[in-house]
């Protein structure tokens, strides 16, 4: 059976885009459940098989203890992340391939951020931009039972906000943000998160990447955010290869089969996080090894079940 253990947080890999909605804070992609963003998990050497465990380990937010300490030459070198090339373009049924193998290892991918309404989607989702779900979902676990109304949250404003989620990174810009979001869906569309890409995009610190969040994960619409998880994996595998998120994001669209669009986004990401991480990918452990395209995979024992 395929993998998607967890890891730690993934460091930025070369091709690796800026995210989407960089510009402003809010903004990012979305989950349900928690669990962190991947800390890179203990790489065990492929003692004879493979078997990928679909539960993803807990993750644990990355410390920033040695953040500004320079690396010595042998652990920089060590730490380099993999070298980026693109993969050739997958065939069509490779891609088929693909996703009835991601599909069959989680038959229902969901998000890690915890919500329960679309409004609560959108601040998660806004709020996690550069952080871990897991860190959102603690801030959120403390605010949502006080404040999970764009009523309530406006009422609460910027400097009432801010206590609850600044263990989150950039919290004064994110909670400027959501504040002016919740009265901007009073002012305009009755407190209602709209099912509208253009409105959506309109709301302060709402980027594409946020819009596309919420309209596939709250709505269930077939779009799909490209994170820089997606955006690496789109383009190792060769699955939809492209140089900005944007262009990723057209060519997914034209090349994951109908069936598999409307959780294409969840395994992508998934498989991003937990086994095609940006600096060792699983390659060994990877339920896709044989369809994938990347020519510089890791080495290690190919995987039976995918051989
Ligand atoms: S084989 Fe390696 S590079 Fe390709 S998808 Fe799997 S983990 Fe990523």
């Amino acid at each position: 059976m395929p993998k998607t253990a967890p890891a730690k947080k993934p460091a930025k890999s070369s091709i690796a885009p800026k995210p989407a909605d960089a510009k402003a804070p809010a903004k990012t992609a979305a989950k349900k459940k928690s669990t962190g963003r991947a800390s890179t998990p203990a790489v065990k050497k492929p003692a004879k098989a493979v078997r990928v465990s679909s539960k993803p380990a807990p993750a644990g937010r990355a410390t920033a203890k040695t953040a500004g300490a320079k690396p010595s030459r042998r652990t920089a070198a060590a730490d380099a992340p993999v070298k980026e090339r693109s993969g050739a373009q997958m065939k069509p049924a490779q891609i088929e391939d693909m996703f009835a193998r991601l599909r069959a290892l989680n038959p229902a991918p969901t998000t890690e951020l915890e919500y329960t309404t679309p409004y609560e989607l959108l601040v998660a989702v806004a709020l996690s931009a550069q952080s871990t779900d897991v860190g959102v979902n603690k801030a959120t676990r403390k605010l949502f039972p006080v404040a999970n109304t764009p009523r309530q949250i406006a009422a609460l404003g910027v400097e009432g906000l801010k206590p609850y989620i600044a263990t989150i990174g950039l919290f004064n810009t994110k909670a400027a943000n959501v504040v002016a979001l919740s009265q901007q869906l009073l002012d305009r569309h009755g407190g209602e998160v709209p099912r509208d890409r253009a409105a959506l995009e309109a709301l302060p610190g709402v980027g594409r990447k946020t819009a596309n969040v919420v309209l596939n994960t709250a709505f269930g619409e077939p779009t799909i955010a490209v994170d820089t998880h997606i955006f690496r994996v789109s383009n190792r595998t060769g699955l939809a290869p492209g140089k900005d998120v944007l262009a990723v994001e057209h060519k997914l669209l034209k090349v994951v089969p109908d069936t598999y669009l409307q959780d294409a986004h969840h395994w992508l990401i998934l498989h991003g996080r937990y086994v095609c991480k940006a600096r060792k990918p699983d390659c060994p452990h990877c339920a896709i090894r044989d369809l994938c395209r990347f020519p510089d995979k890791t080495p290690g024992e190919p995987d039976p079940v995918a051989a």
